[in-house]
């Protein structure tokens, strides 16, 4: 990979807060709106007022952004309260207008760092802009498409650039809106070193209740900041009205979390303890979600012995997982005491979820 990561950080050329800290509305709704909770933000540790204009809906009929017009009211937020401006772009014609009414950071969105050929369009619009640019992470956990947007735009000699994890796509019902898929902006953080990492835990999450607690992990893995949507009255959004909070909830959040800085030798021996701590919350979270997963497959093949009128136990299947749960473990240097107990619980814990749908 060429050498093209940011000799120094623009957070700390900018004079910005760490962690950085970018809020404001899914969506630019009125101005009244915007003024609203701008002037509401200028109260709390938030740098940068975030508002989309030009919104990628998933299906049409849904709110798509108010246009050009809400860059003027950004920028009227801006001039009232001296906080900078951000939004999204998806194309040429959006860079040129927001650049016209001096946005101070664009962001390039999930649906749009997905396409090589409109990453390609939008870096070539930006050529040589001094502004700080964000890209998101695709809507897909795919890696090398993420930093070739980053190196596009570093070809395009735009030098302030940052990184947000908003999470990923998957089929059907899940824990998170946008699966965190931590292992992805670990990696991305290991070889790009030097762009810094933010979190969305809005999009992330998809509802308000685990913004707090995914500030936090990522300020354990070292993040620079987070960008949180932020409506004066989240119920009323125009667009994503779940996940959003009042200010005074975003406040509430930030002054509760706990950035680590590594002073003195034992404050960075507790860091390393900590990150590995994180690491391993992170692995069993997926445990239990994979486990869940496991009972609720085991719960459908209960709704279908009970409707074949077969037997819960099923003695050659049992032996079938086992010995092959046994053989992997052999491979992955787990003991045959630790599979035999895990497995016995786990084989336990089907029958019992089916058991409940037989007596049903
Ligand atoms: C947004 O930030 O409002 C947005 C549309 O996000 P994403 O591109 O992450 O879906
Ligand atoms: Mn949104």
């Amino acid at each position: 990979m060429q050498d093209n990561k940011i000799k120094d950080n623009w957070i700390n050329k900018f004079g910005l807060s760490h962690p950085l800290l970018i809020a404001g509305p899914c969506s630019a709704e009125t101005e009244e709106q915007v003024l609203e909770v701008a002037h509401q933000l200028k109260n709390t540790s938030t740098s940068i007022l975030r508002a989309g204009i030009w919104k990628p809906r998933t299906r049409p009929g849904n709110f798509e952004g108010v246009g050009a017009i809400g860059l003027k009211w950004l920028q009227r937020a801006k001039e009232e309260t001296g906080l900078l401006i951000a939004t999204e772009v998806a194309n040429a014609n959006h860079v040129e207008l927001a650049l016209e009414h001096d946005v101070d950071i664009l962001w390039i969105g999930a649906r749009t760092t997905v396409s090589p050929f409109v990453v390609q369009e939008i870096a070539q619009a930006m050529k040589g802009i001094d502004k700080i640019v964000l890209v998101k992470n695709p809507v897909n956990p795919d890696l090398a498409l993420w930093e070739g947007a980053i190196e596009r735009l570093y070809a395009q000699n735009i030098n302030k650039i940052g990184a947000i994890h908003r999470g990923f796509s998957t089929y059907g019902q899940n824990h998170y809106r946008n699966n965190p898929e931590w292992q992805i902006p670990i990696d991305f953080k290991n070889n790009f070193p030097d762009v810094p990492l933010l979190i969305d835990p809005s999009h992330i999450a998809g509802n308000r209740d685990k913004i707090a607690y995914l500030c936090q992990k990522a300020l354990d893995l070292n993040y620079e900041g987070m960008m949180i949507e932020t409506h004066p009255n989240p119920d009323k959004a125009w667009s994503d009205a779940k996940q959003q909070i009042t200010p005074q909830r975003l406040q509430e959040i930030t002054e509760n979390l706990r950035v680590r800085t590594a002073k003195v030798d034992q404050q960075l021996s507790a860091e390393v303890l900590e990150k590995l701590r994180t690491k391993i919350d992170i692995v069993d979270d997926k445990i239990i979600d994979l486990l869940a997963k496991r009972m609720a497959i085991a719960s459908e093949i209960g709704e279908w012995k009970k409707e074949n009128n077969v037997s819960i136990l099923q003695v050659e299947r049992w032996n079938q997982v086992l010995a092959r749960m046994l053989g992997l473990g052999e491979e992955t240097n787990l003991s045959e005491t630790f599979i035999l107990r895990l497995y016995k619980a786990i084989h336990q814990e089907s029958i019992n979820h089916q058991n409940k749908i037989i007596n049903k």
